[in-house]
């Protein structure tokens, strides 16, 4: 049985939605007027209010109504508050957290080009003497099974890319081709499913020949640096050999700040909720189980940042941290899991574009009984996936770890628990909760709605458009005078002023009268407004509007005084 290989969808054009989201202030470089500066993103104004609008449905449906008010395993509504933590904490917190220590990425530098790159980013061309015809499954279980057989053979040339699918599209382009050697490509790369590499055919100069595409390993890069090609050169000699690097950025407090006082920018908002778990205990009446989510600004000094908003230097986490007994916290490791996949379906992410996957055993850290991660097809990873969020399963690992580092008792009374004693009451046991975490990304998550909202629709005049969730669009609703004349400004005026009382706290409501109504239903469908009301003519005998379906370009009549109810029931508000 030969391994088919999966097909998928042709991805978007990056560059077309990259476009769209200058054209229309969803998202800028930041520093645009100097040129731009490498791993940071700034949000203009359709993409301000559509990100608060992620950020808002977070914190509805994790910490105002946690999973829709659904009974976790323990047969109860589940229980979340929130707290906002500083980005700058006391830097032995990032000790304890295992970050100074551990937040490393190996990197390498070309020589030559001084550009720098993550070790495990860099992908190679093999020549292999298995030819495709012959890549059974079972040839493919015994490559697999020889240990790392790489380690002692050199790629022809080299490409830097987070997952192979990236690699591939990357080698298209004729101008690395010939940077890498590459004459033609004979025979196009296709993946190995149950492998983690492709396979194609490649004419190097002298005459076709077999190769696999897959990772460098780092011992390859250690013991071959000399003569691993360099991927921006195609010349061997160029590189170093792996170096860590770690990936916080550091500052000094206070005016006079000596190397005493260095202190970190935290890579992410979870640490703030381990270091006042025990005042949001001692301050409220949660009771485990229970969680606290944290929103907000982290930094990573990412060696490549790359894929537009996907891996920047400063990005925005939502994260909860859920507290729970040892032996349950399976249970509610499963509960998230399935709940936080449910929960980017409801905002537009349904398909087969978004995928839960779970990690393998060896894939864990020690303290974890499992990961997995949400995981989207952005274009850039096509026909692979990149993350958008992780579910783990920390177990006591965070609170054990500041517990030691800072001396102060983490672990909590739990007054349900233990023997009964005579009087009816419990005896109470004392442990150090377990912690399910959900870690989602704004960013992200704003960047996959994007594209998978994306949609070029050629039987349009104006054919780009983006077919965002009504929740997570940043303009609501429009409305549209037909014509600037006859009463109809003055009736578009007040029907505009009750849908901004009404749904102007969700988002924007327009109004606009100026050109043809095409090119202002054209004008809403690329900023992704999902309804449009037009008072024309009849309106002003019949009091009724005509309402435009973005998706479908449909138009229906409804009466004047039925928009309100028509809007908040399509709004879910
Ligand atoms: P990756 O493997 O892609 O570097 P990660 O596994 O290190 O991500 P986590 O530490 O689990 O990421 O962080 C939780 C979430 O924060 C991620 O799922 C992602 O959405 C977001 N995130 C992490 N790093 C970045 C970044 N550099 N840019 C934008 N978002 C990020």
């Amino acid at each position: 049985m030969t391994t088919e290989p999966t097909p998928t969808p042709a991805p978007k054009s990056m560059d077309a939605i990259m476009a769209l989201c200058k054209r229309r202030g969803f998202i800028f470089q930041a520093s645009d007027i100097y040129g731009g500066i490498n791993g940071f993103w700034d949000y203009g104004p359709l993409g301000a209010q559509m990100k608060k609008n992620l950020r808002e449905a977070w914190w509805q449906d994790m910490i105002l109504n946690p999973a829709w008010g659904q009974k976790g395993p323990n047969g109860e509504r589940v229980k979340c508050v929130p707290v906002e933590t500083r980005i700058i904490q006391h830097p032995k917190v990032w000790e304890a957290s295992g970050h100074v220590g551990g937040f490393n990425d190996p990197m390498v530098d070309d020589k030559e080009t001084k550009q720098r790159f993550r070790a495990d980013h860099l992908r190679g061309l093999y020549t292999t003497s298995i030819p495709s015809e012959e890549m059974t499954s079972a040839v493919s279980a015994v490559v697999s099974s020889t240990a790392n057989p790489k380690v002692n053979i050199v790629p022809r040339a080299t490409v830097i890319a987070s997952t192979e699918g990236e690699a591939v599209e990357a080698i298209k382009d004729k101008k690395l081709q010939k940077l890498l050697g590459i004459r033609s490509i004979d025979e196009p790369f296709t993946p190995f499913p149950e492998m983690s590499f492709w396979r194609g055919k490649v004419n190097f100069g002298k005459g076709t020949e077999s190769v696999t595409l897959e990772v460098v390993p780092i011992e390859t890069l250690k013991a071959h640096a000399s003569t691993v090609p360099s991927p921006f050169t195609g010349k061997p000699g160029h590189l170093t050999e792996p170096r860590q690097f770690n990936l916080m950025f550091s500052t000094y407090i206070g005016a006079t700040a000596t190397e005493d006082d260095k202190a970190y920018l935290r890579p992410e908002t979870a640490q703030g909720v381990f270091l006042q778990f025990k005042n949001v205990v001692d301050s409220t009446r949660v009771r485990i189980p229970f969680g606290i989510g944290n929103t907000g600004t982290s930094f990573r000094n990412e060696v490549t940042p790359r894929n537009f908003t996907f891996r920047s230097r400063e990005f925005e986490q939502a994260e909860l941290e859920f507290f729970c007994h040892p032996s349950e916290s399976v249970e509610w490791y499963k509960f998230w899991r399935d709940f936080r996949m449910n929960w980017w379906k409801s905002i537009g992410l349904a398909g087969d574009n978004l995928i839960l996957r779970e990690h393998d055993k060896d894939e864990l850290s020690h303290y974890s009984q499992g990961t997995s991660d949400v995981e989207y097809r952005f274009p850039f990873t096509s026909p692979g996936f990149g993350e958008l969020e992780g579910i783990a399963h920390r177990g006591d690992y965070d609170l054990t770890q500041h517990q030691k580092h800072s001396g102060t008792k983490l672990d909590y009374f739990d007054t349900t628990r233990g023997e009964r004693l005579p009087n009816g009451s419990k005896k109470g046991e004392r442990y150090i909760p377990h912690c399910i975490e959900p870690a989602a990304g704004l960013d992200r998550g704003v960047l996959a709605l994007l594209c998978e909202a994306y949609t070029v629709d050629a039987s349009r005049p104006s054919p780009e458009l983006l077919k965002l969730h009504p929740r997570i669009a940043p303009i609501k609703a429009a409305v549209f005078p037909l014509m600037d004349k006859d009463g109809m400004p003055e009736v578009a005026e007040k029907l505009y002023d009750e849908l901004f009382a009404k749904f102007g706290k969700t988002g924007f409501i327009e109004m606009d009268a100026k050109q043809s109504i095409g090119k202002r239903y054209a004008r809403m469908d690329e900023a992704g407004c999902p309804f449009c009301f037009t008072i024309d003519q009849e309106t002003l005998t019949a009091q009724t509007v005509t309402v435009r379906d973005r998706d479908t370009g449909k138009q229906e009549r409804i009466g004047l005084d039925k928009v309100g109810a028509y809007l908040g029931e399509k709004l879910g508000a």
